[in-house]
């Protein structure tokens, strides 16, 4: 349903009123980052199309029930009208895959108001498979509509780009993300929270990473600049810096976990820049620590945050160099 998608109202609502009006194209491309919730939103439109008992709400004109037997049958996949068609294991979609679809796109569907071909990391199509789509949305079939999921769509051919009007799907907020992980994949609150902010707008990248070690990393993120705060005495630095995680060995797995806290670290001074200059709160990626944030803003107003953003930055990137994580620690924690 439109009502449980996170973030995207703008498309949201654009899309409802189109399919209360009866106006939408016979083809779709939903273009947007990893993760950010695409599919969904294709899947929701499925919903609103075929649900039995469809619903206006303030926000939305149509959106579907999620109870009626439609609804439940396109979230158990098993609607006939309903067909997803994905990459298989080798990574692509043959033209085996779509031909089915592409043959009943101009048949009226089995019991659905419109037959809706969801086609996921579109840009998996071969080439020929997306020659066949393109002869059928040529001759625009008005039983069926075509969403394209794409977070690479200008790999497709400009062919089928043409045809396909494009609806830009941006990346969530960090409170969007963590509302998600914690609502549809059991993550705690700070879980979540810690999860949210390492995830750059993407649900599929928050579950993509551990999200204990993101937890720890935040930790100790935190810790180390209420301490930094404290002392500006270069011994004392350096004793703290002792106590970040991955600073002692130089394996593959210390170097990542020390990279998650530098991410964090960022992420925090990011956030403190913003409540320094009064900016706007509600997009903190870490908005559970505003307390604390509060209290570091006494320590680091907005030049020295700003300063030790750029630090954090070069840090990761002497990281990624291969430098030794304890060295750039070191000088990491002298440059706070
Ligand atoms: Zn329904």
């Amino acid at each position: 349903m439109f009502s449980s998608v996170f973030g995207h109202r703008r498309q949201l609502a654009l899309l409802s009123r189109a399919i209360a009006r009866d106006t939408l194209p016979p083809a779709l491309l939903f273009a947007g980052p990893v993760g950010v919730g695409k599919r969904r939103v294709a899947m929701a439109v499925a919903r609103a199309i075929n649900c039995l008992e469809p619903r206006s709400t303030g926000e939305f004109e149509r959106d579907a029930c999620g109870k009626c037997a439609a609804c439940r049958r396109i979230g158990r996949g098993v609607h006939p009208d309903v067909i997803m068609i994905e990459p298989g294991d080798n990574g692509s979609i043959k033209i085996e895959a779509v031909r089915d679809a592409i043959d009943r796109a101009g048949f009226r569907p089995f019991e659905a108001r419109r037959r809706v071909v969801i086609i996921d990391d579109a840009e998996a199509l071969v080439a020929a498979a997306q020659n066949a789509l393109l002869k059928t949305l040529e001759e625009m079939p008005t039983a069926s509509i075509f969403v394209l999921v794409s977070s690479i769509p200008d790999a497709l051919l400009p062919t089928v780009r043409s045809r396909c009007p494009r609806l830009r799907f941006g990346s969530l907020s960090p409170a969007e993300v963590a509302q998600a992980l914690a609502r549809d994949h059991g993550y705690s609150e700070t879980d979540a929270r810690a999860a949210a902010a390492d995830a750059d707008g993407s649900v599929g990248r928050a579950l993509s990473a551990d999200s204990a070690d993101l937890t720890q990393a935040r930790d100790e993120a935190c810790r180390l600049l209420e301490q930094t705060a404290r002392t500006d005495d270069p011994a004392r630095r350096l004793e703290v810096v002792r106590d970040f995680s991955g600073t002692r060995g130089t394996s593959a797995s210390d170097r990542d976990q020390m990279a998650a806290c530098l991410r964090a670290l960022a992420a925090l001074l990011r956030d403190l820049g913003i409540v320094a200059s009064h900016g706007d709160r509600r997009t903190l990626a870490n908005g559970d620590l505003e307390a604390q944030l509060e209290k570091l803003i006494g320590s680091f107003d907005h030049r020295r945050s700003l300063k030790a953003y750029a630090a954090v930055d070069e840090a990761l990137n002497a990281l990624e160099r291969n430098a030794s994580p304890k060295i750039v620690a070191d000088w990491l924690v002298l440059q706070l």
